[in-house]
C-alpha cells in the first residue's frame, strides 16, 4: 500500500544519494493538467522531492507545458484521479461511488470523516493518469503541444452544463464557446509572439480560476523584406488606411457561435505562380526598422486567376478597399474569418454562403498592389496567423471534433 502525506517521504524512493537520485531521473514531457501535484500523485512522490528535481523550474507556477521535468526515483506510474473534495472525504466517496474507508486510507487519512477541507485526494484506479483540470471541465486537450508564434491555438473539454466557460493566455481573452456539454476555445498569437511561457486560465462560472503556463518555440524562421517606396507612395492616405482597419476589425471581433464549415479548409487558389511571401515576413519600410510584417499569405498569380472558398462561410465583404482593393471577407463561424485581397472581380455578394470550391472572385492587383496577386489572410479572435499552418494542422476539423461534428473530406 502507498500512502501519501504532505512533505512525508515517498514510501517507495529508491533513491540512495544525490548521485542516486540523478541516475534514476526519468523525463516527463508536461500535458495540460499535469500540475506539481498530479505528477505527485502519479509517480508516488512528494511534491517537495518533485521540484527539488527540477530546479531551474519556476515553483511558483505549474509545470509549463510542453517541456519536461525530471521526476526522480523509479517507483512507477499509477493511474487514477484528483478530487477536488465535496466537504470531507466521506461525502466526496459517496460522489465518487467509491469507499469511503480506502479513499481516506489512499490519501493517508485514519478516518473518512476529515472535517471541510479543500485539499484534494487522489482516489486510483481506471486508465488515466491524474490531472488537475479546472473545476467543471474535464478531458482538455490542446491542439500543438507546443505552439508557434503566429498559429491559431485551440483548447478542448468536455463541460458538465452550460455554465460560462473564460479562457486568457498571457492575459489575453480567448474566443470561448460551449455547445452539448462540450468546451472549446481559441485564439491567435502575432508573428512578433516570440519564444515565451504565457499563462494560460481557465474558469468555469465562479469557480477557482485555474492556471497553467504553456511553452511557446519560435525557430526563427521569418523571411526578412525591404521594401522601397517611391512615387506615389508619397500619395498613400495614412487616414484612410486607418478607417479601413478600424472598420475591418469591428467585423473580425465578432463572432458568431456556430461553425459553419465541415470539412477541412482548402486552399483558394489553384493555378498560381509562387508563394511569393509567406506569412509572418518581416518588412522594413525604406531602410526603417522590421517592426512590421506581413499578416497574409501572398500567391503570385496571372491577372484574371479564379479564387475559390476554402470552405463554407457567409460573405460579409464583398466590394474594393482602398489597401485591399477588391476584397472578399468570409465569416466561417466560431470568430474565424478569411479574407482575399486586390481582387479584379468580386463575384459574390454580402449575406451569400459559399461552398468549397466555389468561385469567388478573380486574381488583380487593385487597392495598394505592385502586381497580380492573391493576398489571403485568416484572423482567429481577430488576431491574425498563418492560414498555411492552419492546413497543415487541420485545425478546421480538430475544431470540429471538439463540437462533436464529423469533419467530412470535401470532394
Ligand atoms: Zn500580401
Amino acid at each position: 500500500m502507498w500512502v501519501m502525506m504532505w512533505g512525508a517521504q515517498p514510501a517507495l524512493s529508491l533513491t540512495k544519494g544525490p548521485l542516486a537520485a540523478q541516475e534514476n531521473r526519468i523525463p516527463h514531457s508536461v500535458q495540460v493538467g499535469d500540475t506539481w501535484l498530479a505528477l505527485a500523485y502519479r509517480y508516488g512522490v512528494t511534491v517537495a522531492d518533485l521540484q527539488a528535481a527540477n530546479p531551474q523550474v519556476n515553483r511558483q507556477r505549474q509545470p509549463v507545458m510542453g517541456t519536461a521535468v525530471a521526476i526522480p526515483g523509479s517507483g512507477g506510474e499509477r493511474m487514477g484521479v484528483v478530487v477536488r473534495p465535496y466537504g470531507n472525504v466521506l461525502a466526496t466517496a459517496v460522489s465518487m461511488n467509491q469507499s469511503p474507508w480506502q479513499l481516506a486510507q489512499q490519501n493517508g487519512l485514519e478516518t473518512p470523516y476529515r472535517p471541510l477541507s479543500y485539499a484534494p485526494l487522489f482516489a486510483p484506479g481506471g486508465a488515466t493518469p491524474p490531472q488537475e483540470w479546472p473545476v467543471g471541465i474535464a478531458g482538455l486537450e490542446l491542439s500543438q503541444p507546443v505552439p508557434q508564434p503566429g498559429q491559431a491555438l485551440g483548447i478542448r473539454g468536455t463541460v458538465a452544463g452550460d455554465e460560462p466557460v473564460t479562457a486568457a493566455l498571457g492575459g489575453a481573452g480567448m474566443d470561448s464557446f460551449v455547445a452539448n456539454g462540450r468546451w472549446l476555445a481559441l485564439t491567435g498569437t502575432g508573428a512578433f509572439y516570440g519564444r515565451r511561457q504565457p499563462e494560460l486560465t481557465i474558469q468555469v462560472a465562479e469557480q477557482p480560476l485555474w492556471s497553467q503556463p504553456w511553452q511557446f518555440e519560435d525557430p526563427n524562421l521569418w523571411e526578412y523584406q525591404s521594401i522601397t517606396l517611391t512615387g506615389t507612395a508619397a500619395a498613400i492616405d495614412q487616414e484612410s488606411i486607418r478607417q479601413e482597419r478600424e472598420r475591418l476589425f469591428a467585423i473580425w471581433e465578432q463572432n458568431s457561435p456556430e461553425p459553419q464549415w465541415d470539412g477541412p479548409f482548402q486552399l483558394p487558389i489553384h493555378d498560381y505562380l509562387e508563394i511569393s511571401s509567406g506569412f509572418g515576413a518581416r518588412r522594413s519600410y525604406n531602410g526603417g526598422p522590421f517592426s512590421t510584417y506581413h499578416e497574409g499569405v501572398d500567391f503570385s498569380a496571372y491577372g484574371g486567376t479564379t479564387v475559390f472558398a476554402p470552405a463554407v462561410g457567409t460573405v460579409v465583404v464583398a466590394e474594393p478597399l482602398y489597401v485591399r482593393g477588391g476584397a472578399v471577407i468570409l465569416d466561417h463561424g466560431l470568430g474565424i474569418y478569411s479574407g482575399y485581397y486586390h481582387l479584379s472581380e468580386v463575384l459574390v455578394t454580402v449575406g451569400e454562403v459559399v461552398q468549397p470550391g466555389q468561385t469567388i472572385g478573380a486574381v488583380g492587383t487593385t487597392g495598394l498592389s505592385t502586381g497580380n496577386h492573391l493576398h489571403w489572410d485568416l484572423l482567429v479572435n481577430g488576431v491574425w496567423v498563418d492560414a498555411q499552418a492552419w492546413l497543415a494542422q487541420d485545425m478546421a476539423c480538430w475544431l470540429l471534433v471538439g463540437w462533436a461534428r464529423p469533419c467530412a473530406p470535401q470532394g
